[in-house]
């Protein structure tokens, strides 16, 4: 039996809403936790202090305190044991009733962290003790109202063996600590700020640390602490060097500096997310914080800094101003994301990141909101909160606040977030308070706005201009519409930013006048579009302008507007806003990728226009374009995108589209390409820079084109950069183009990759994924025998995501193979998964959740593996939601 209650009419988990929101009975103002750590079973001892919630609805609630999979050893209150006619416990909870305020409750609590794999609650990484609490983990730690609107000062003891468990971390500052006579020692941590249970954390371990110190701008010195397995000693400088970065860049951006005397983060192996904020001790998947040149990429680097940015950044957006309920949960991580992104941009290149950020919003989130997962960025139900760390929530979140900064401005937005954090330090609190401090500091009305909150799916804005050139008038008539969504038949209308600038013949902006403005002003403008259809007329336009709309990506909408390919060609050579360069390229692309995807389903002789390879030719050899733009401008839309493009989804036309378009133009333009990859040369030592990764990025993208054309040479370069390089991003780039094809330096360059790599996980994990990603036909069968390699393990989740999440998510092609034996192979491994751990099953099910989008055979053979799994008895809760959601 699983775990957790049951509705008693179905065997169904029950469903959460926001609307039954009620403050807790109770507020526990100080605990007092002692752990004495051993694997098989670690021992609990609680200590809390309770009185009743002022805010209360009733004052007659009981106190409720979550525990899930716990021994109960012991209760007291006030002194006295409590028998079991004290209290009332199930499955879930404890509940305790009247209770006097400044009651006491000592509670003894018996969990096995050598057992969870779940890696929720207390586990062991690597011989080492660590805690995963949010959302909900801190109940399989002991009781406690586990609720973010319960805030707490901690004060935690650890005890353990000193031999094997040398470093003992809490959260806070460290207070007192001492040696026993058993050969076991112990400290006590102390942290000053309440904070919700989730923020909770411990490490117990054998920890290499690497030191360093920062100097607050009002002059208080902080301590700085990377704690990592002594294997990994030199893998630390990045992050400490982003650390710096980031907390320097709170200060100048925000004026937020740091709370604590000490910044700890630790490094596990065993994680299911990237990283967590935890008071003063982040912890962090190893993937998203050991570097080296060695043995990380470009692309590892820029990750890195902008996870340390986001895991620093929730102190004040998420950690210092909390969620009052997880429904709130874009309240931190929306704002966060928005925050990290807004970090990167002003550290590298701003328009790099701006293209990647938007990827992933229409290659993921645009999907989410397409599937019977849809949800608002404020869902109003759920049935497992872990579901709902989604694109939606993060991606969609950051999107949203961007918004209201392009609305306010940024001196505006500025001065929102100083309100936020001024009138809700200390507090848990909504969403609509985030909005009303914008609206109250910056004198504006934000009430139509907050439907970006509530109501799920992906607007599609429609827009039509004429000019007349006998006024000298543009009138641009913008429409707006959004599809349903599960339980949203019917949306209201969007407060949506649209920016936009005219462009004359030669590609520069005309000077903007609105009807009914004096004069003209700037020559670009954030257009409010409130309406379902709304009209805008430019005066004084003396000639036919080319229209370039939501420049930057102003709003996370999709556009539909008739557009010639030579239009296109026209914005791709010269649009000055790069995002919107980049975005004439792309749609260039698609519209040409989509005519090559019918004349494959009637199988018609493929053909690529010329113009469209010279408008790829004068991208490539544009000299003063910034490297990794022009990387960004020549990538084609990825397999999924076009997927979304389409009304049914055909794999393999697609894929074949695709692949003819990138062969052609590796081979019509070969020699520019030849070029390219040899001009700037490796350079070497290796820097993380927006210059250098970019030369990289361009190098390494020549390259792979020059292998779809087949030639000798092309293969000879591949092999040499693999031989000569010493920085992982060029071997990476060279191992996995190579992997794409079936040579015979293919299985031997691999093998020499693993061998020269076999001690460092993180390095073997992308051997996995290059192997989960190759479209040869027989990457199934590698997939599956790669399952029971040495180096493969289920209950990892990196090694889940780079071997089963690459094929199942990013290997479009292999995974919705015909025969539907991708689709078997992913439930084998969801259900093998349910029992290990829930909330990683839950994610890569998720890949069968969009059936309806494929051919009728595919959705077929979809179904049926959804109902094989729904078949099984003790589900998770996590994957039955994601499966009857999308059965639905
Ligand atoms: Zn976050």
């Amino acid at each position: 039996m699983a775990d957790f209650a049951k509705d008693n009419a179905a065997s169904t988990p029950r469903t959460i809403y926001l609307k039954d929101y009620q403050p807790p009975a109770y507020l526990v103002d100080e605990v007092s936790l002692r752990f004495e750590l051993e694997p098989a079973t670690t021992r609990v001892n609680s200590r809390l202090v309770v009185r009743r919630n002022p805010g209360a609805e009733t004052s007659d609630g009981a106190l409720q305190l979550h525990g899930q999979n716990l021994e109960l050893a012991a209760i007291q209150v006030n002194g006295a044991a409590l028998d079991e006619a004290d209290y009332q416990l199930d499955d879930e909870q404890l509940l305790l009733d009247g209770l006097d305020d400044g009651a006491v409750i000592e509670i003894e609590t018996l969990i096995h962290p050598d057992t969870n794999t779940a890696l929720e609650g207390l586990y062991i990484s690597s011989d080492m003790f660590c805690t995963q609490c949010e959302a909900e983990g801190f109940r399989r730690i002991t009781y406690f109202p586990d609720r973010p609107d319960v805030m707490t000062r901690f004060t935690t003891t650890l005890v353990a063996d000193k031999a094997r468990y040398p470093v003992l971390l809490s959260n806070g500052n460290p207070v007192d600590q001492g040696e026993m006579e058993d050969g076991r020692h112990w400290v006590t941590w102390q942290d000053p700020f309440p904070k919700p249970s989730y923020l909770f954390a411990l490490v117990a371990g054998n920890l290499y640390c690497q030191e360093d110190s920062f100097r607050t701008r009002s002059g208080r010195n902080v301590t700085l602490k990377i704690f990592v397995e002594p294997e990994n000693r030199n893998k630390c400088d990045h992050a400490l060097a982003s650390l710096k970065q980031a907390m320097k860049w709170d200060e100048d951006t925000y004026g937020r500096e740091y709370d604590l005397d000490i910044f700890m983060i630790v490094a596990v192996n065993d994680f299911n997310m990237g990283a967590m904020e935890n008071k003063g001790l982040n912890i962090f998947n190893a993937s998203c914080v050991l570097a080296s040149p060695e043995t990380a990429t470009d692309a590892d680097y820029y990750n890195i800094q902008s996870i340390i940015g986001h895991e620093y950044f929730h102190n004040w957006s998420g950690n210092r101003v909390t969620c009052r309920d997880w429904f709130q949960l874009s309240l931190k991580e929306g704002f966060t994301v928005f925050r990290d992104q807004e970090f990167s941009s002003d550290l590298n290149s701003r328009p790099v990141k701006r293209i990647s950020d938007v990827n992933v919003l229409r290659s993921f989130q645009f999907a989410q909101d397409a599937s019977p997962m849809a949800h608002a960025v404020r869902p109003d139900a759920y049935m497992e909160i872990s579901n709902f760390y989604t694109v939606t929530v993060y991606n969609k979140g950051a999107e949203v606040v961007r918004m209201i900064c392009n609305l306010v401005g940024r001196e505006g937005f500025r001065k929102g977030c100083d309100l936020y954090f001024d009138r809700h330090d200390g507090q848990a609190v909504t969403t609509d308070d985030f909005v009303a401090a914008m609206e109250a500091a910056n004198g504006i009305d934000l009430t139509q706005f907050r439907r970006w909150y509530s109501q799920a799916g992906t607007p599609v804005i429609g827009a039509s201009g004429q000019y007349d050139a006998q006024t000298r008038t543009y009138r641009l008539t913008l429409t707006q519409q959004c599809p349903p969504t599960p339980g949203q038949e019917h949306k209201e209308a969007f407060h949506i930013p649209v920016e936009l600038a005219l462009l004359d013949s030669s590609g520069q902006p005309l000077a903007l006048q609105l009807e009914g403005e004096s004069s003209p002003a700037g020559n670009h403008r954030m257009l409010e579009l409130k309406q379902t259809s709304q009209q805008f007329e430019f005066t004084g336009i003396r000639e036919q302008p080319v229209l370039s709309l939501l420049s930057g990506f102003s709003a996370p909408v999709k556009l539909q507007m008739e557009r010639s390919d030579e239009e296109l060609a026209f914005l791709f050579a010269h649009d000055p806003d790069s995002f919107n360069r980049w975005n004439a390229g792309q749609t260039l692309a698609s519209q040409t990728l989509l005519q090559l995807i019918e004349q494959v389903q009637q199988n018609a002789t493929l053909s690529l226009q010329d113009n469209f390879v010279q408008a790829f030719r004068k991208t490539l050899q544009h000299a003063d374009l910034d490297h990794a733009l022009i990387t960004q401008a020549l990538s084609l839309p990825s397999e999924s995108y076009l997927a979304d493009q389409c009304a049914s989804v055909d794999v393999d036309a697609i894929h074949t589209a695709r692949e003819f378009m990138r062969k052609q133009l590796a081979e019509q333009l070969y020699d520019s390409f030849l070029d390219v990859y040899r001009n700037p040369g490796p350079d070497k030592p290796y820097r993380f820079d927006a210059a250098s990764m970019g030369r990289r990025s361009l190098r390494n993208l020549c390259l792979s084109y020059l292998l779809e054309s087949g030639s000798d040479e092309a293969r000879e370069l591949c092999l040499s950069q693999l031989q000569h390089t010493h920085n992982m991003t060029d071997t990476l780039a060279a191992l996995s183009s190579l992997s794409q094809h079936n040579w015979p330096e293919r299985v031997e360059q691999l093998n020499r990759f693993y061998d020269r790599w076999k001690p460092d996980p993180q390095v073997i994990d992308k051997w996995f994924s290059i192997q989960a990603g190759s479209r040869l036909p027989d990457t199934l069968q590698q997939v599956e025998s790669l399952l029971t390699h040495p180096a493969f393990r289920i209950t990892n989740p990196n090694k889940v995501r780079a071997l089963v999440g690459k094929f199942c998510m990013g290997n479009q092609v292999r995974f919705h193979s015909s025969d539907g034996e991708g689709y078997r192979f992913l439930t084998d491994r969801v259900l093998e998964l349910d029992s290990i751990n829930p909330q990683m099953a839950a994610r890569l099910v998720s890949a069968l959740s969009r059936w309806k989008r494929f051919d009728s055979e595919r959705q077929g053979l979809m179904q049926n593996e959804l109902q094989r799994i729904l078949a099984v008895t003790g589900l998770s809760r996590d994957v039955f939601e994601i499966v009857s959601k999308s059965l639905d």
